[in-house]
């Protein structure tokens, strides 16, 4: 039996879709039916060679949602019929951080789909039985996957900034993660500073509840506005953009013993005087996906109505190639889902 998947080949070679085998679960395992996978920027970087972590012809993706529909040996059978967000980080289960939970920083992973392994631009997945995070009934497939990744990945950062009620968090960027991010900081007790670009993302980010908006593509100083909103300046930033004129204003827009967190990169470098962070004492922190942990406090978070998946369009595996394009445009007011079948 075989199924469609979209493969990653190598660095600076486009995804093809293809034909492969529908994998079955081992011992530990089970085999998940997708109904959705969100596309993520990361695919972009793997797509242009920015992100290559040595593996090649593997299936890409790793916002997956779906139904558990076989398990391996040593699963309770009982899981199938269990719909699922599905945690993309195996760690080795030895080293330092994966005994502390930290399995996105294990050295050696078992595997990391979408990454390094089989992913779910695919109808099937085979995944280890506890990265498979239960839904509750309310939340949606489609608007569960995104939790995968952008979901997940906002928890981590903003746990990382150790957010305190009556902060300013400015969110520097504001595609899938930031809105993620925006609603976690809210959740938090901080008030909330969005910056992006266009009318119509500012719009999203109001509704969303953000104490105020700035409209990148209309303001000549960004730091400077962020500045006169919040009074001295931010306490965190949020850098979800990663390019080097975007990471120095992040930097610039911080307070005194402001934390700076970076989780969007390009291929630009990041370059400050030391003693910008001497003097002011400014903490740069990076924040690389969640723990399983984060995924399962990210889908707790939707099921109290603290955060809503914004989901722009739904659209079929075949199409990834427009998706990317799309995600590519950054005009999107949130994550496109695709849905294979
Ligand atoms: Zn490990
Ligand atoms: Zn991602």
């Amino acid at each position: 039996m075989s199924m469609q998947a979209v493969r990653y080949i190598g660095p600076k070679q486009n995804f093809e879709l293809r034909a492969v085998a529908i994998p079955a679960p081992g011992r530990g395992q089970v085999r998940v039916r997708i109904a959705a996978c969100g596309v993520c920027r990361t695919e972009l970087h793997l797509r242009d060679g920015l992100l290559d972590l040595g593996r090649r012809d593997f299936t890409v993706g790793h916002e997956i949602a779906g139904t558990i529909e076989a398990v391996g040996e040593a699963v309770a059978p009982e899981c199938v019929g269990q719909r699922v967000v599905v945690y993309y980080y195996e760690g080795c289960g030895a080293c330092r951080y994966c005994r502390d939970g930290d399995e996105q920083l294990c050295p050696a992973p078992v595997s990391q789909p979408g990454f390094t392994t089989d992913g779910g631009y695919a109808e099937y997945i085979v995944v280890r039985a506890r990265n498979c995070v239960p839904l509750p009934a309310q939340i949606p497939l489609t608007q569960a996957a995104p939790l995968g990744c952008a979901g997940s990945t906002a928890v981590h950062a903003g746990k990382k900034a150790r957010l305190v009620p009556g902060e300013w968090a400015v969110v520097h960027g504001f595609g899938g993660v930031g809105m993620a991010v925006l609603q976690y900081a809210a959740a938090c007790g901080a008030r909330t500073l969005a910056i992006g670009l266009g009318a119509e993302r500012m719009q999203v980010a109001r509704d969303l509840g953000a104490t105020a908006v700035i409209d990148a593509a209309e303001t000549p100083d960004v730091a400077a506005a962020v500045t006169a909103i919040t009074g001295e300046g931010a306490d965190a930033v949020f850098d979800l953009v990663g390019t080097a004129a975007c990471m120095r204003i992040s930097a610039a827009m911080l307070r005194r013993r402001g934390r700076l967190v970076l989780i969007g990169y390009t291929a630009d470098e990041f370059s400050i005087h030391p003693v910008e962070l001497i003097v002011r004492e400014i903490a740069v922190l990076g924040s690389v996906g969640s723990t399983l942990g984060d995924l399962y406090d990210a889908v707790d978070l939707v099921a109290r109505g603290l955060m809503t998946p914004f989901i722009d369009r739904t659209m079929k595996l075949a199409d990834f190639a427009a998706a990317l394009e799309a995600v590519e445009q950054q005009t999107l007011t949130g994550r496109i889902v695709l849905t294979p079948g």
